[in-house]
């Protein structure tokens, strides 16, 4: 098989949409945004061996692969427009492709989001997507736009991806009941970008991130971004059942050091309250206010008693002494 054969077959599946004047197959797309909105551009890398397993599931690669690019989206209020896909390649493994591309096509189907182009060369497997949005003007929900006073918020719930990946780690600390692995497994591989919320929320909350490298340091970008602190209240913190049987010092890990979340974390004025929750409501995403906005500096973790507990907020970083890759 050919690399346009491969991409005939694979990629160009004659999809398309109302934002696509021209899809695969000439040397641009040509793409049709709302007259008078902003882009949103962003572009997502998956390496071998550092995100993820060489022996993943092709399917759920695939979504996942999407799925991180169009977090990026709703943590920025957008709604999607379409994909390019570069792909780097050891072999065309048939097989292999179709669940990859099934994968990948059924979350852009999901979600009207077409690929409309790309490259593909023979290589390193090496994913990288490039997502394009829309939103309007002053509706975007950047990371500098947290102020002081905001109540801080979280859809679903974090920790159960890190938990997933500690198991197949093998790591001792790791157990979980029989019925939460998979669930976990799930968290880990699939996960679910949060568009209909973020689309909800532009131009109704403040600041948005979207949770990739653990709760704790992802909201420290919100806050340097934004030159202010916050306050977690850790009996707010919703924690899934998967958690239950760890001790509190992992689970706290999980919960605010995890990774691969790819939830919400948004701050809103408090007179927006109800308006969040409606929000909440029609996107089908649950929501929990789980702290504020300080004029302090720093990130402060409050205990049951209202007293601060010890946080040595750590976030993955590619580039950090000792930060092991997936394998
Ligand atoms: P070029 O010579 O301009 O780089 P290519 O020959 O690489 O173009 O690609 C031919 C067409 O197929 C282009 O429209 C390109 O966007 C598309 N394409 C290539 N690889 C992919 C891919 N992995 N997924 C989707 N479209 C792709
Ligand atoms: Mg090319």
């Amino acid at each position: 098989m050919g690399e346009f054969e491969l991409i005939r077959r694979h990629f160009a599946r004659g999809q398309t949409g109302p934002s696509v004047a021209l899809g695969i197959g000439d040397d641009c797309a040509l793409l049709r945004p709302s007259p008078g909105l902003q882009l949103a551009i962003s572009s997502d890398m998956l390496v071998e061996g550092r995100h993820f397993f060489p022996d993943v599931d092709p399917a759920a690669l695939g979504h996942k692969s999407l799925a991180v690019n169009l977090s990026d989206l709703a943590a920025m209020g957008a709604r999607p427009l379409g994909f390019t896909l570069a792909l780097s390649l050891p072999a065309a493994d048939d097989a292999w492709l179709k669940a990859f591309a099934d994968g990948l096509h059924a979350l852009a189907d999901a979600h009207a989001c077409p690929l409309v182009g790309g490259d593909t060369t023979r290589g390193p497997l090496n994913i990288c997507i490039t997502v394009f949005g829309e939103v309007a003007p002053e509706r975007a929900l950047r990371r500098d736009a947290a102020k002081a006073g905001d109540d801080l918020w979280l859809s679903g719930c974090t920790g159960e991806a890190r938990l997933a990946l500690e198991r197949l780690r093998g790591t001792p600390w790791a157990t979980v009941a029989t019925g939460d692995e998979a669930l976990c497994r799930q968290r880990l591989e699939r996960p679910t970008p949060r568009l209909a919320l973020g689309m909800a929320l532009a131009g109704l909350a403040h600041a948005a991130i979207d949770l990739s490298d653990g709760l704790a340091g992802d909201l420290g970008h919100i806050l340097a971004a934004s030159g202010v602190g916050a306050e977690i209240d850790r009996a707010a913190l919703p924690v899934a059942p998967a958690l239950q049987a760890l001790s509190e010092t992992h689970r706290l890990e999980c919960l605010l050091q995890g990774g691969d979340d790819y939830e919400l974390l948004f701050t809103a004025p408090q007179d927006v309250r109800q308006a969040v929750l409606a929000a909440a409501e029609i996107s089908g995403t649950p929501v929990h206010r789980i702290g504020r906005i300080t004029a302090d500096r720093g990130l402060r973790l409050l205990g049951a008693d209202g007293l601060p507990k010890d946080l040595r907020a750590r976030s993955w970083d590619h580039f950090a002494p000792g930060s092991d890759p997936v394998s």
